[in-house]
């Protein structure tokens, strides 16, 4: 089986708590893995170091296969991103932070950004504002940026949280048209529900540690559904044991 990040006993301490402590998984080629975890689990802080803007304490990170300080930041270039809020220029229209973005990463054709827009659907917004966006054409207009340039990898941090449920059935459709072509997602959400719709696999975070693995294939011979087998794993209540 072929890779596209993996780690190994990758760690992260702030004076003295590890926000990540020894968090060893691998995101199979093509796969829609989530990555699913209480708050302060230590889900972001992991997206952060995996894409170089938080340093590692210890332990081993590998994008692609590739692990050397310098592969890495070759490889960090093949994934589109989300962390937390996706920042935008307020005062700039749709269309020329979709361009700013463009521009960054050495893109001159405009027909890409035209193209990424009408692929999230922002096409006939593209002149309004950022400033008048809701939250959910703020986070497409996140995925827009985050897939110009055409990446191997997207890796995205609660991407639906605070959507409606059209807005969220979009993105859904606009992700699995992604990883149909190949691209590989890793994806954290506290939306159980939702995350089952879309993963093949998943990891349970808690505590700064990955305590469970499970494929989607796995999950469904459990004969539970996501959020009943995450609350038995972090000891949490289920209706079923409420009755
Ligand atoms: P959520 O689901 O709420 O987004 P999370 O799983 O993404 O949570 P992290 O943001 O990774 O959790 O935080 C993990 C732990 O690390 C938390 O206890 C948090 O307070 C701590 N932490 C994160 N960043 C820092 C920082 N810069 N300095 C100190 N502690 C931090």
């Amino acid at each position: 089986m072929t890779y596209s990040i993996e780690t190994e006993n990758l760690t992260k301490v702030y004076k003295g708590f590890a926000a990540n402590d020894g968090v060893s998984l691998k995101v199979p080629k093509g796969s829609i893995f989530g990555l699913i975890g209480r708050n302060g689990a230590g889900k972001t802080t992991l997206m952060k170091m995996i894409l170089g803007f938080s340093s590692k304490t210890s332990g081993t990170i590998r994008i692609n296969g590739k692990e050397t300080e310098e592969e890495l930041w070759k490889e960090r270039g093949k994934i589109g991103s989300i962390i937390e809020v996706p920042a935008f220029y307020d005062e700039m229209s749709c269309y020329e932070n979709t361009m700013y973005h463009a521009r960054l990463l050495g893109i001159k054709d405009k027909g890409v950004v035209d193209q990424v827009l009408e692929e999230v659907g922002l096409s006939k917004f593209k002149r309004r504002k950022v400033k008048a966006f809701s939250l959910g054409m703020r986070q497409k207009l996140g995925i827009a940026c985050a897939v110009l340039g055409n990446p191997d990898i997207l890796l995205l941090d609660e991407p639906t949280n605070g959507l409606d449920p059209v807005a969220i059935a979009e993105i859904r459709r606009l992700l699995q048209s992604l990883n149909k072509k190949g691209v590989t997602i890793f994806i954290s959400s506290h939306i159980l529900g939702e995350m089952e719709k879309i993963a093949t696999d998943y990891a349970f975070m808690m505590d700064g540690k990955v305590i469970r693995n499970i494929s989607a294939e796995e999950l469904k011979q459990t004969g539970k559904d996501l959020e009943t087998y995450f609350l038995d794993i972090v000891g949490g209540e289920t209706d079923e044991k409420d009755s």
